[in-house]
């Protein structure tokens, strides 16, 4: 089943979607805590009251404002990626499949202090459907795709296992 997170690998690398689609997990303990903790500086004990954890057709959203239809995706990077707006269209594709129309997302960048707002826009039912049927094309095939030496490596997870044997001098 396809998750928010294989959508926004799929936007980052493709080597990525495919080792975390085969069940291959590398999340460093510490992004956990560390995400786990900026989350807690930005009053979770707040966001629990007011929020619910949704969960539907594989998609997990933490911070879900019912009321309002509104997603809270909280970041943890001090940019906007293409790859966090991907997961969060993918989220609001599923609830229009589910009857809620009209959501909207909100990205949250405490390190920054900013937030984007993300709507369903024309368009984005083809955008997204395009995203899913790319995903299976590339989580069918048989090789993990190769190696491609990105800026983003240092800060995957799968640095060491993509790595090992490599020089880091070779990073983009
Ligand atoms: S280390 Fe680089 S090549 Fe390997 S999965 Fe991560 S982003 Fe992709």
């Amino acid at each position: 089943m396809v998750t928010g997170t294989h959508i926004a690998y799929l936007q980052t690398c493709h080597r990525k979607l495919w080792l975390f689609a085969h069940g291959i997990q590398m999340e460093h303990t510490s992004d956990i805590v560390a995400e786990g903790k900026l989350i807690g500086e930005t009053s979770y004990a707040d966001r629990a009251r007011k929020y619910t954890e949704l969960a539907l057709d594989g998609i997990k959203i933490d911070f879900y404002d019912a009321k309002n239809k509104v997603i809270h995706e909280v970041k943890k990077t001090d940019k906007v990626e293409k790859a966090h707006i991907a997961q969060v269209k993918y989220y609001l594709y599923v609830l229009t499949k589910n009857g809620i129309d009209g959501a909207t997302a909100i990205l949250e960048y405490p390190k920054m202090k900013q937030r984007q707002v993300v709507e369903w826009e024309e368009g984005d039912e083809a955008l997204v459907l395009s995203y899913i049927h790319e995903v299976s094309q590339i989580i069918q095939q048989p090789e993990c795709p190769p190696l491609v030496k990105l800026s983003i490596c240092k800060k995957c997870s799968y640095y060491d296992f993509c790595y090992a044997g490599e020089g880091d001098e070779l990073i983009g």
